[in-house]
């Protein structure tokens, strides 16, 4: 069975989609009494909503400011450009070698990053389930817990990635090569691909 979702799991989903989005910047402070009253909600579940934002790293809370959008600054998209090439890197490579990987998920990922990118709609998240799609194909569940575990941080440097970088005509091109590889079972040059991908927004701003 289903159960239904929570009024404070329902709000930390809308709060983290308007996050995502650049609908709420980064830095805002969360003003407990204001989203309780815009969501309807108790304080106590809209504080329940904030902490699961921050157990994603999407909030924080001090002491001084209390609950706040996260800050993602340079040396933070840095890190998790890093952790994300070593990560996706690390899947590519493995999906590639392995004997019983579902190529039609793969595939159907890419197709609706093309849709995406034809629509001008949801690229972003496109984007983001085409790598998830290709860290599930690893078939190591630790590898995919822990991808899972920074999902949001990496929707995030997706967005920025996708702001400041190639344009969207050059985004399908660049993914169906990089899954050519897997799918060729080029384990070294895909892994390549997926790290040189992750690491492309650092490039840019540094030069
Ligand atoms: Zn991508």
């Amino acid at each position: 069975m289903i159960s239904k979702p929570t009024l404070e799991e329902v709000a930390a989903s809308e709060l983290r989609n308007r996050i995502l989005t650049g609908q709420i910047p980064s830095g805002t402070r969360l003003v407990e009494s204001f989203w309780s009253e815009e969501f309807g909600i108790s304080r106590h579940s809209i504080r329940a909503a904030f902490q699961r934002l921050s157990d994603t790293g999407l909030a924080n809370r001090s002491s001084y400011v209390g609950w706040s959008v996260a800050e993602f600054h340079e040396a933070d998209l840095r890190e998790i450009a890093e952790v994300r090439a070593a990560l996706e890197g690390f899947a590519a490579g493995l999906a590639a070698k392995r004997k019983d990987r579902p190529d039609s998920a793969l595939k159907t990922a890419l197709e609706h990053l093309g849709q995406a990118i034809a629509a001008n709609q949801d690229i972003d998240e496109a984007d983001h389930a085409f790598h998830i799609a290709i860290v599930e194909a690893s078939g190591n569940s630790r590898l995919i817990a822990q991808h899972r575990s920074i999902s949001d941080q990496l929707a995030f440097a997706i967005r920025t990635a996708n702001l400041t970088g190639d344009p969207k005509s050059q985004l399908q091109q660049q993914h169906a090569h990089m899954l050519e590889l897997v799918l060729n079972g080029k384990a070294a040059p895909a892994e390549r691909a997926f790290r040189e991908h992750a690491l492309a927004v650092l490039e840019r701003k540094s030069s």
